[in-house]
């Protein structure tokens, strides 16, 4: 038996995740000049809280999330004749009575049709002999009427919560935010967030079921476009410290709640008369999600979408206003952008901004992160109605892709290989080994002795920059050989020049 790891899924391994260390590095260093601070968030949550904010008709809460019931003790599988049925049913009408399954009217009338199939079975069986010839009381499961009564109300009976993996974090930080009462907090709340996402997608390059998301949020009592503007700032300032050039900003405004409607059903007027002539996801989202139309990537769609209306010219007064001063806030910034008026995000609870940034070297999946505001969300998940909220998430796996495409290298991480011969010298390789490490060089030490030529053949495959020799002249003279390897420059010292010489060749 061999294992892989499941589609969609896969490993980073050293040297990649260095340079992996090395981004995450300098988006925590980037976030925190702007004031943001980690928020660490679990990476399951109720499943509720991604349909109610994501929303139930994205791709993302229909089809792509991992979701499980969080059952408790009681085990459907065990059910195998009538006595364990009977114990099925008192453990779960047990369970329903402390509310340790949930309480709800499904589960009560699931709970009732066990309970009358039990008594049912009970009378039936009564008084049955199976040693007299009787009824037999065992394997009624194996029956095939019974097995549909019976499986039925166990498999309709939720023994658990359902929960989901994330499949982005927003709301979870929303939840948080709500939950630790952070509208209290003086001025704005700013977090962000790293790590793994998980979303049931057809894998293929750049796009993985689990992928890795860097994502920051902005949650305050203000929804002035100067925020919007430095959001990307900040974002545009860890593309440049990470080395991304040729990143696009996309941008547009998808109205609010007071002027999307009207568009969005005149948008989806005008689908219904081309109809026909849309591919079958299009057609579906003409019910909907008829903005996730516009994000179509189907060639013989996009004549029939670039004579679809443009939301820019249905915006209502304020959402102009707004979406004029976002304009004008990033070219203060002097931030290059391109509007995009089809530019629309996958998940419900975006209004107004919109964005998107896109990187060379990834094919068609280019984007590298989407963000926008999403004012309502707070008050949609229970929170204070004034808290507005615009934030970003970029995918780390496509960042790192295009990064690597324009040359990015992990760099060699072994500093020192310390080619020890003799007994004697042992100790004394033990000894620096450590002073070294101690002094932050990476260190490769050799368990056991070897062959000069062998060691130092060794340090070369593992890419050491220097290499360390100790020996008995070495011992003697209470001195060490270091070698470049890059060059086979050579040179003998004490341990204290020694030191002096790595560390200046660090910063070299
Ligand atoms: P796409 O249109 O490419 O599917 P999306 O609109 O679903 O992206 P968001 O939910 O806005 O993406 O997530 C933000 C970013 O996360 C994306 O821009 C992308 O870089 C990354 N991302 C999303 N889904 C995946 C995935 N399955 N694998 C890798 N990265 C992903
Ligand atoms: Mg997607």
């Amino acid at each position: 038996m061999k294992f892989q790891a499941i589609k969609g899924v896969r490993d980073i391994l050293p040297p990649e995740s260095e340079l992996w260390n090395r981004v995450e590095q300098a988006a925590r260093e980037v976030f925190a000049t702007y004031g943001y601070g980690e928020i660490r968030l679990p990476i399951f949550e109720p499943t509720e809280l991604f349909a109610r904010s994501v929303g139930l008709d994205t791709d993302i809460v229909s089809k792509e999330m991992y979701s499980f019931e969080d059952r408790s003790f009681l085990a459907r599988e065990e059910i195998r004749d009538f006595a364990s049925f009977a114990e099925f049913v008192a453990g779960a009408e047990r369970a329903f009575k402390a509310g340790e399954i949930p309480q709800t009217s499904n589960n009560a009338s699931a709970l009732g049709e066990m309970v009358r199939y039990r008594d049912e079975l009970a009378k039936e069986f009564r008084g049955a002999d199976p040693t007299k010839g009787g009824k037999d009381l065992g394997d009624f499961t194996n029956q095939l009427v019974r097995p549909y009564k019976l499986l039925g109300p166990v498999f309709a009976l939720q023994m658990g919560p359902s929960l989901s993996l994330r499949p982005e974090a927003t709301a979870s930080v929303v939840r948080a935010y709500i939950e630790y009462g952070m509208h209290t907090r003086p001025g704005n709340v700013k977090l962000y967030y790293i790590g793994p996402m998980f979303r049931r997608e057809r894998p293929q390059k750049g796009r993985y079921r689990q992928f890795y998301q860097i994502g920051a949020e902005l949650l305050g009592p203000s929804d002035h476009a100067a925020l919007d503007a430095e959001v990307i700032e900040m974002l545009l300032a860890f593309f440049s410290r990470v080395n991304l050039t040729s990143a696009k900003l996309y941008i547009n405004s998808i109205g609010d709640k007071n002027c999307r409607p009207a568009y969005v059903e005149r948008l989806r007027a005008e689908l219904q008369r081309v109809r026909e002539k849309l591919g079958a996801d299009s057609q579906r989202r003409i019910e909907t999600n008829p903005l996730r139309v516009l994000d179509s990537k189907l060639p013989e769609e996009q004549p029939i979408i670039d004579k679809l209306p443009h939301i820019a010219d249905c915006l209502c007064d304020s959402c102009r206003e707004h979406y004029e001063e976002l304009k004008r806030q990033l070219a203060l910034r002097k931030i290059e952008y391109q509007e995009n008026w089809r530019l629309v995000r996958g998940l419900d609870y975006y209004m107004r901004t919109t964005f998107e940034i896109t990187a060379p070297g990834l094919g068609s999946q280019n984007a590298v992160c989407g963000g926008g505001r999403y004012d309502g969300l707070v008050e949609l998940l229970g929170g204070p109605a004034a808290t507005k909220g615009i934030g970003f998430a970029i995918g780390t796996d496509r960042l790192m892709l295009s990064l690597q495409e324009a040359g990015a290298a992990a760099k060699c991480a072994l500093d020192v290989y310390i080619a020890w011969m003799g007994v004697q010298a042992y100790p004394a390789a033990v000894a620096l080994a450590r002073k070294l490490r101690e002094h932050n060089f990476s260190v490769e030490l050799p368990p056991q002795e070897m062959k000069f030529g062998k060691s130092l053949s060794l340090a070369d495959r593992l890419g050491a920059r220097f290499a360390v020799i100790v020996g008995e002249d070495e011992l003697a003279a209470r001195q060490f050989t270091v070698k470049r390897l890059a060059d086979g420059d050579q040179r003998r010292l004490p341990e204290s020049d020694l030191l002096e010489y790595l560390t200046s060749s660090r910063t070299a």
